[in-house]
């Protein structure tokens, strides 16, 4: 046994444990398939600008601990998620807010909009939400479903919302003051320097081999430590013994542009099914960047397949009970703990893997 644990996933899970782990004055190492580490928060600089290059990453949590131990790592800026939604040739504010009701209807106050919005709710006689669609009528009405809500949801997910679980959109809030921040959250913002930099530090004095596979790796040296910390697939990890657990995919075409400020926001959204991508992200918007060229990338989203990197689990009935099952597998292990958005098939955002890997530090360290 040369380490007390072996971390598969340089990502944000793997390496807050080995950070913690090391304060403990306990060996890792840290090994991760990419040739980088962070996992899906990475960001490459070029030409000072800081690019998402999974997706664009906005910190935001209500959980005070949460916010004071990311923020040992790096300061962070005053951003505030406000995206942009167009609609064909129509432009509103995100989340749905007043200054969304009032560009679509044309009025100016909350009773108006909330008469509104309950006149459309009480046509449609939906008493219990079945699916995303039902959820997402009951609560918006049809105008702001048609609009903004269906085809993106369908790009995004690839299936009809008839055939998607509500909780999805859950996650939208609808709110009757002029307030297009994104998110309900206490706190926000972008890290100063990158999110690369955050993990730098977390893994400054541990072991990390990049480009180095679990599966190749782990063959003829399953001893190497005490314990194993698994942050990718877990049916990956079985082998798809129980079969194959369903995920959703991104693709990201970037490209420089020769123009100081594309589109005026760091996040535009197309919510009409007939654009291909589902965004538009301007990376240096999360900064306030003043370079004289840009950076943007274009977002499709696609099924995943085995072989390419899987981004979003499908928490729907079928693949819950299957990661169910898998679960009562891992459940047996005594050396192997799965943790992470891929170990724990949970769509987790980057507080709740924080502190999900501090639970799990204090029960284990
Ligand atoms: P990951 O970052 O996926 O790390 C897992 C690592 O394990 C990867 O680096 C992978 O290469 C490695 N690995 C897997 N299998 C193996 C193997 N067999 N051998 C070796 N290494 C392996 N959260 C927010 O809070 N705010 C946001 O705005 C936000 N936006 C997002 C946008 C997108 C498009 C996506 C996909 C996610 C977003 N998230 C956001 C969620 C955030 O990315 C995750 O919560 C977080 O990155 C998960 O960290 P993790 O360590 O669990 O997983
Ligand atoms: N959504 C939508 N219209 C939008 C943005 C989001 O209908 O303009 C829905 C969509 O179903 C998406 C969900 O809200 O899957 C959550 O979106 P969010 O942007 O919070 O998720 P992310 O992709 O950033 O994890």
């Amino acid at each position: 046994m040369r380490y007390d644990y072996l971390i598969v996933g340089a990502g944000l899970f793997g390496s807050v444990f080995a950070y913690e782990a090391k304060k403990r004055g306990k060996t890792c190492l840290v090994i991760d398939k990419r040739d980088h580490i962070g996992g899906n928060v990475y960001c490459e600089d070029r030409n000072g600008i800081h690019v998402h290059k999974y997706g664009a990453h906005i910190f935001h949590t209500s959980n005070k601990e949460v916010w004071n131990y990311i923020n040992q790592f790096a300061e962070f800026n005053h951003y505030i998620n406000s995206p942009i939604a167009v609609y064909k040739d129509e432009l509103y504010n995100l989340p749905f807010n007043m200054n969304t009701f009032s560009k679509l209807w044309g009025i100016r106050t909350p009773e108006e909009a909330k008469e509104k919005i309950a006149g459309q709710i009480a046509e449609l006689h939906i008493t219990e939400p079945k699916n995303l669609e039902e959820q997402a009528l009951s609560l918006v009405g049809r105008d702001v479903y048609e609009k903004l809500i269906k085809g993106y949801t369908e790009k995004q997910w690839g299936r009809p919302c008839t055939e998607l679980p509500s909780f999805i959109i859950k996650r939208l809030p609808l709110r009757f003051i002029y307030d297009n921040n994104y998110f309900n959250d206490r706190y926000q913002g972008i890290p100063i320097g990158g999110y690369t930099k955050i993990i730098e530090k977390m893994l400054e004095g541990t072991e990390v081999k990049l480009q180095t596979d679990y599966f190749d790796f782990i063959k003829g040296q399953e001893n190497i430590a005490q314990k194993t910390i698994f942050t990718g697939m877990i049916d990956e990890f079985y082998h798809y013994q129980l079969g194959t657990l369903e995920y959703r995919t991104v693709r990201f075409e970037t490209e420089e542009l020769d123009c100081e400020n594309y589109q005026g926001n760091a996040v535009v959204n197309y919510t009409d099914r007939e654009v291909p991508y589902t965004r538009i992200i301007e990376h240096k918007h999360f900064e306030f960047g003043k370079q004289k060229t840009t950076i943007i990338s274009r977002e499709y989203s696609s099924e995943w397949k085995p072989g390419i990197e899987p981004y979003y689990p499908i928490n729907d009935e079928k693949n819950n009970s299957l990661f169910e099952r898998y679960r009562e597998l891992a459940d047996k292990e005594t050396k192997v703990i799965f943790g992470g958005r891929l170990g724990n098939y949970k769509y987790y955002d980057m507080d709740k893997v924080i502190e999900a890997a501090l639970t799990l530090v204090k029960e284990e360290l």
